[in-house]
């Protein structure tokens, strides 16, 4: 099926009608376990996952509803073999504990989705394994912070939630000069705007909670490599540590894939304009879009993505205030966390919350990304509805003057005063 487009794999890949009833739509098998095959090898294929298409045995490690959604996501990023997994976190920690060890290094993005960073910061060092977050924006940096020891070089493209952007094939070049393994998480372009293994990556995670599922309904991860590593991961990680997706999601998952080329090429005509609108906007500071002439590797970005995706990052001129006041006059665009469902989605990052406090960055790195964060960033998702009413939507809310809006900040600020004015608790005296 290698010679056919995103278009037609993104509904045929992985599909066949039912050998038994002839049903077109994928069966959801909602079973946790399989008859085993009868004494001889078969049986030992199933019981060790000897091969990589085992008979199935054990819902945890692999299941048929699953599968028609690793073949489908293969088939969609162009590489040899999928996972999927529970959540993108365990797609993330699947690839860690499944290729390093104590002793081990990798080098990785400072800036990155917040479960990640913190698995990077606090889980891996706690095991033993040596973290380097660096600006992964500027290869020089990445090729600097390598060690003999380096086995995983780690970066989000575009990263959550500011939009930077890492060169997939300058990184894939410098990690396998020492023979470490670049992984790339892809989840902000989904395979129908970057394919990171045709730009030299080896493995791509994705949260497919995001735009693969599309609908804002099932939490999923999925994982793109090479057979043999793949099917490493699924007997360490899935037989190990668990973590295995469940087939309703499976289910799910797979049949919003069918529709992931049109989604993709509605999310970012739609964020496209408008980033536009918000870069011409009175109450707007700064706005970053990896489809707009004034993103910072806006070359990059036509370079390894085919459009700009459906994720704006932006500053308000009214700082926190603005931002309260925004949340209460969306009607249509919703304050929550997550993204890349149909419905759009907004969240709100005060720079001293996620960049001042952020434990594992350097001063440099704070200057560094308070370059892009400002006092304080929008995130918008910008989902399926009609982008006018959405600009429509957010005209209001960002010339909105509220009186949350006025006191919020002052509040906030006294509440950090008085948390920063705690003392610790006496010391016991015997
Ligand atoms: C949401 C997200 C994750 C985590 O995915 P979950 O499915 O919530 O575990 C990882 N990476 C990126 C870029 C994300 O946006």
């Amino acid at each position: 099926m290698t010679d056919l487009s995103q278009d037609t794999l993104a509904i045929h890949a992985g599909e066949e009608p039912d050998p038994a009833t002839g049903a077109l739509t994928p069966a959801l098998h909602m079973s946790a376990t399989f008859r085993l095959p009868g004494f001889g090898p078969e049986l030992f294929d199933a019981l060790m996952m000897g091969s990589e298409e085992a008979p199935y045995a054990y819902t945890r490690w692999a299941h048929p509803t699953a599968r028609v959604l690793e073949k489908k996501m293969a088939a969609l990023e162009g590489g040899e073999a999928a996972l999927a997994v529970a959540s993108g976190m365990a797609a993330i920690s699947a690839i860690m504990f499944t290729f390093l060890q104590a002793g081990d290094h990798v080098v990785a993005s400072d800036v990155c989705y917040a479960g990640a960073q913190e698995l990077l910061g606090i889980h891996l060092p706690r095991q033993g394994i040596a973290v380097s977050l660096v600006d992964t924006s500027d290869t020089e940096q990445v090729r600097a912070a390598l060690t003999p020891q380096t086995k995983i070089v780690y970066v989000e493209t575009p990263a959550n939630p500011i939009t930077r952007l890492s060169d997939i094939r300058a990184l894939a070049e410098i990690a396998h000069e020492i023979g470490a393994i670049l992984v790339v998480d892809s989840t902000w372009a989904s395979p129908c705007l970057q394919r990171p293994l045709q730009l030299g990556a080896d493995y791509v995670v994705h949260s497919a909670t995001k735009y693969l599922n599309g609908h804002g309904d099932a939490l999923g991860g999925v994982i793109v490599g090479p057979k043999a590593g793949i099917h490493r991961i699924r007997k360490e990680a899935l037989v190990h540590l668990g973590g295995a997706m469940s087939p309703f999601n499976a289910w799910l998952i797979a049949r919003g894939l069918a529709t992931l080329p049109l989604r993709m090429a509605r999310h970012s005509q739609s964020a496209l304009v408008i980033a536009q609108f918000l870069e011409g906007h009175p109450a707007v500071k700064r706005v970053f879009y990896p489809g707009l002439v004034s993103h910072p590797q806006h070359d990059l970005a036509r370079r390894q993505m085919s459009a700009g995706g459906g994720m704006i990052a932006f500053q308000l001129k009214g700082g926190l205030g603005a931002a309260i006041a925004m949340a209460d006059k969306t009607r249509i665009i919703t304050y929550a966390t997550s993204l890349g469902h149909a419905r759009s989605l907004w969240f709100y990052y005060p720079a001293d919350l996620y960049v001042d406090a952020a434990p594992f960055l350097t001063p440099a790195q704070k200057a560094a990304f308070r370059e892009w964060i400002g006092d304080g960033i929008v995130r918008l998702s910008v989902g399926l509805e009609d982008p006018k009413d959405l600009m429509a939507d957010l005209d209001r809310a960002l010339r909105a003057r509220t009186a949350k809006g006025r006191l919020g900040p002052v509040a906030y600020a006294l509440l950090k005063r008085l948390q920063s004015s705690e003392k610790p608790a006496a010391p016991d005296k015997d």
